[in-house]
């Protein structure tokens, strides 16, 4: 059945704005049937929001978006998993562990800069147990140091100095593993964003696929018309199925984002 879906978004449980309630309200009001909570690395903020879909009449679909060590911007969606997934909850502990090792390099790396924020602010901003870079951009906002969070990341938290601090990440084919032992099915995120020309994006994608990759989200708000054609002509090659996403975080977050309704196939992910 073709539903309006919008299977990437974030809530408080990672780097977006909303509680994941509140977002499953949005979605609600903004006529979407199927809303998938994909917080980056971590499993925790499913159970609010699946408990949101049951009392609005809206299908939640558990969701993670994993980050992938192979290129800066490779990132995993992974779908409809079951609720007692140990090594996947393994694997979301250590990337929350990774990136609790991380804070303190990002506080000194900014204050080098003269950037001078205290990791309790961050932590407070996080309000949970995932520390992304968001939050650090939002206090540098809150304290002046930027009028932005787009010009946070553009002076500081995305330059190619700031690319020395890395965090702990699994190879791709761990990801789309832990995503598959627990019963869920994987698809890759934004694609345009590995950054790789088509042919060399093609060979990750039929590597992917090896891995047990079966959807590619060709449908998302900052793929061009050109782009969205291509992946949409990798996932008819490859068979795999059609996923679509705003990567929705909050306005305060990405202020050019709203949350999408995106007409999609849904069987293979709902049945
Ligand atoms: P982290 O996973 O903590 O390294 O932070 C990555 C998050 O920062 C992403 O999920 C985005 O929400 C955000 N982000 C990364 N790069 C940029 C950028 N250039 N501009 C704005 N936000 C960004
Ligand atoms: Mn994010
Ligand atoms: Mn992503
Ligand atoms: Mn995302």
């Amino acid at each position: 059945m073709i539903q309006k879906a919008d299977l990437h978004t974030h809530s408080t449980a990672s780097d977006g704005q909303y509680a994941p309630a509140s977002l499953v309200q949005f979605a609600k009001a903004r006529g979407i049937e199927v809303l998938a909570l994909t917080d980056h690395d971590t499993l925790s903020g499913l159970e609010e929001a699946e408990r949101a879909g049951e009392k609005l009449g809206l299908t939640v679909l558990r969701g993670v978006e994993l980050g992938a060590k192979e290129y800066r911007n490779l990132h995993i969606l992974g779908y409809g998993f079951s609720k007692e997934t140990p090594g996947l909850r393994e694997l979301c502990e250590k990337m929350r562990a990774g990136r609790d090792e991380r804070k303190y390099r990002i506080i000194d790396f900014l204050r080098e800069k003269g950037v001078e924020i205290s990791l309790a602010e961050v932590e407070e901003a996080a309000g949970g147990d995932i520390i992304s870079r968001p939050h650090f951009a939002q206090v540098m906002v809150h304290r002046g140091y930027v009028s932005t969070n787009r010009e946070a990341f553009d002076r500081y938290l995305d330059t190619e100095e700031y690319q020395r601090i890395e965090r702990f990440k699994a190879d791709a084919q761990t990801c789309v593993e832990a995503i598959r032992t627990a019963g869920g099915r994987a698809s890759l995120a934004h694609p345009y964003q590995v950054g790789l020309e088509e042919e060399d994006l093609e060979s990750l994608v039929r590597q992917l696929k090896e891995y047990g990759l079966e959807g590619i989200e060709c449908w998302y708000p900052r793929h061009s018309p050109e782009q969205t054609a291509f992946y949409l002509r990798l996932a008819e090659r490859y068979g795999l199925h059609i996923t679509g996403g705003s990567d929705f975080h909050g306005e305060k977050v990405k202020p050019d984002i709203q949350l999408a309704a995106w007409e999609l196939e849904m069987d293979w992910l709902l049945a």
